[in-house]
């Protein structure tokens, strides 16, 4: 298998050396921008498999990086931030980036990260020539194969994250699961991660798959537990 294309943007040329030594160690090829406009230039002209992108930079910050590369391309994108209030903006605005990371953070806490998008990209993006496997909840239909929501007959634009939630507490109906449990099973990780993650996908799920997000049908709040699926 070809190995797998990694965009860094990052400023401080002591954190990009260090991430690109250890990519091209793990296997991935690396690619760096040390400017915003550089890199926001590299990533729409390169084929990469995931940009690192940070959040203080020359020229354009990340979260306009983020934005605008979102109207043009799913490529998953984890964040490098450095301070709490960049975290609460990661998971606030509606950026369109897959993860994040705060710095300092381990290499092997980033490796791992990288791998669990990565392979999340591959799971879907292979298009899957298998029929149909649409599972119909009430008037919202789940096509679990070709990753397509539909409620009452139109398509529902969820991003790969809320569609994986939607399909995990969807295929185990009824079933409760911990914040911790959901960002093992479908985010992947097995240490990492905060479960705010999970609450701030639940929200924006609830947003486009409900009437009315904030009495839910479908997404179901156990007080204390977590969330379940339920048809209405
Ligand atoms: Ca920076």
């Amino acid at each position: 298998m070809e190995s797998k294309k990694i965009l860094i943007i990052e400023d401080e040329k002591s954190i990009s050396d260090i991430v690109k030594f250890n990519l091209t160690k793990e296997g991935f090829r690396a690619d760096t921008a040390y400017d915003g406009q550089e890199g926001l230039d590299k990533a729409l002209a390169g084929d990469f498999d995931l940009i690192l992108l940070d959040v203080m930079l020359p020229s354009i910050d990340g979260f306009e990086i983020c934005r605008k590369l979102r109207e043009q391309s799913a490529v998953p994108i984890i964040m490098l931030t450095a301070k709490e209030e960049e975290v609460d903006k990661v998971l606030g605005l509606e950026l369109g980036a897959d993860d994040y990371i705060t710095k300092p953070f381990g290499l092997r806490e980033l490796i791992a990260r990288i791998k669990a998008n990565i392979r999340r990209t591959a799971l879907t993006g292979n298009g899957s020539q298998n029929p149909a496997n649409a599972r119909d909840f009430s008037n919202l239909t789940i096509d679990m194969d070709r990753y397509e929501v539909r409620k009452d007959g139109k398509p529902l634009e969820l991003t790969l994250r809320e569609f994986e939630l939607l399909k995990y507490l969807a295929e185990r109906e009824d079933k409760v699961f911990s914040r911790e449990q959901l960002l093992e099973d479908v985010w992947g990780y097995e240490y990492y991660g905060d479960i705010r993650t999970v609450d701030v996908t639940v929200r924006r799920l609830r947003e486009k798959l409900e009437d009315d997000a904030g009495d839910p049908k479908y997404i179901m709040t156990k007080r204390g537990v977590g969330y379940y699926f339920r048809r209405p």
